[in-house]
């Protein structure tokens, strides 16, 4: 069916994708009519920043290689005095979610363009949403100021990310496309982003699983996490989000691992209340249970698939369904305590969700 009526408001953005993009990081720099580019990265992505620094030459005010998962505030105020001290006009993020995190927040101080280079599936670069976290509480906004002007999409800049992490990263996106599918804000054209997204990331993750240097499955899913970022981008996040921000910003679990447990038994808890998004998932991935679906799919990867695996101590249940339950949200079904916490509870254990049948 038709959606009846939607709004949507396309993101001044510029995407670039393809082997060997990366090398136009200094044509963009030029672009924005920039001079002086801050490479950020997080400690691990130093080499490639490195790289890129070495080549935009003079345009390069240097490399800031600490970045770390939810942006932390002190490391957020050292990022915007060295980009402040150096005479920065501009950032290149390189890295996942946590590089592109720190860029936003120099953005939103300095009101610096960002160059995003993601080499992981989180879909931050696709957003106008920025966090930061301070005494163990994330703050998250959107601004408009954050949104990268300029993206650059590299699968050859992906073959290193470690194959479990490819496949968490890429729940990551998924669960962005999920919950744009039932978004109060949805539109028929972030509705196809999201499902073809999907599509692209549960066929494209078992091809990387199987070899994480393959360039036609890294591409697939390097693909499908744009198309998964922008459904992200463009719409409000529910029950899901609320969750894993939560998980993450209190208890510093492994965002993308959080994301793969939580999903399946979101969706469980949702599904009956989003009868056209369930619909799309399972055209999508060609299941007739979409939750179920990604349940064995995470199986199938070797993927996480409990929160005390991650470090979650039950204990920890009450305080986060807490927080999320008095937390307004848009989420097709009511986010009662009760069902907040069985939902927990399950994916706490690691054991498979109720699977209702869809309405
Ligand atoms: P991350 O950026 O922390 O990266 C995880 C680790 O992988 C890091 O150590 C990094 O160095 C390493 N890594 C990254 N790319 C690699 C590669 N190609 N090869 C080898 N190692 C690589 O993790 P993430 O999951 O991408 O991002 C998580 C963060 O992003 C969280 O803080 C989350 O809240 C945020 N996020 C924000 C949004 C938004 O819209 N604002 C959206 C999604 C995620």
């Amino acid at each position: 069916m038709v959606q009846a009526a939607f709004s949507y408001d396309a993101l001044p953005m510029r995407v670039r994708f393809g082997s060997g993009v990366v090398a136009s990081v200094p044509e963009e720099v030029d672009r924005l009519g920039a001079r002086r580019a801050l490479v950020l990265c997080s400690p691990g992505r130093r080499a490639t920043a490195e790289t890129i620094a070495d080549a935009l030459g003079e345009r390069s005010a240097g490399v800031f290689a600490e970045a770390r998962m939810h942006v932390p505030v002190e490391i957020a105020r050292r990022a915007r005095d060295r980009a402040a001290g150096l005479g920065a006009d501009c950032c290149v993020a390189v890295g996942g979610g946590s590089a592109v995190g720190l860029a936003k927040a120099v953005a939103l101080e300095h009101g610096l363009p960002v160059i995003a280079v993601p080499t992981t599936y989180s879909g931050s670069e696709m957003t106008a949403v920025w966090g930061l976290t301070e005494n163990g509480r994330k703050r998250t906004g959107k601004d408009p100021r954050v949104l990268p002007a300029s993206v650059l999409y590299d699968p050859e800049l992906t073959f290193g990310l470690p194959v479990g992490m490819s496949v968490t990263s890429g729940f990551n996106a998924v669960a962005h496309a999920v919950e744009a599918l039932y978004a109060p804000d949805r539109s028929p054209v972030v509705s196809l982003m999201a499902q073809e997204g999907v599509r692209a990331m549960t066929q494209g993750l078992p091809a990387v699983f199987a070899d994480g240097r393959d360039p036609g499955a890294r591409t697939t899913a390097l693909y499908a996490s744009w198309l998964c970022g922008a459904a992200l981008g463009a719409t409000t996040m529910s029950l899901h989000h609320k969750l894993c921000h939560a998980l993450g910003g209190t208890l510093d679990l492994p965002h993308a691992a959080t994301h793969t447990v939580v999903l399946p038994h979101v969706l469980t808890y949702n599904q009956p209340a989003a009868p056209e998004a369930t619909e799309a998932l399972a055209r999508a991935l060609d299941a007739d249970d979409p939750a179920r679906r990604l349940w064995d799919l995470a199986g199938s990867l070797d993927a996480p698939r409990s929160l005390h695996g991650l470090g979650m101590a039950e204990s920890d249940i009450e305080p986060i369904c807490e927080q999320v339950v008095n937390a307004p949200s848009a989420n097709p079904a009511p986010v009662t305590r009760d069902g907040v916490t069985r939902l927990l509870r399950a994916a706490w254990s690691g054991e498979a969700p109720p699977f209702p049948r869809r309405a």
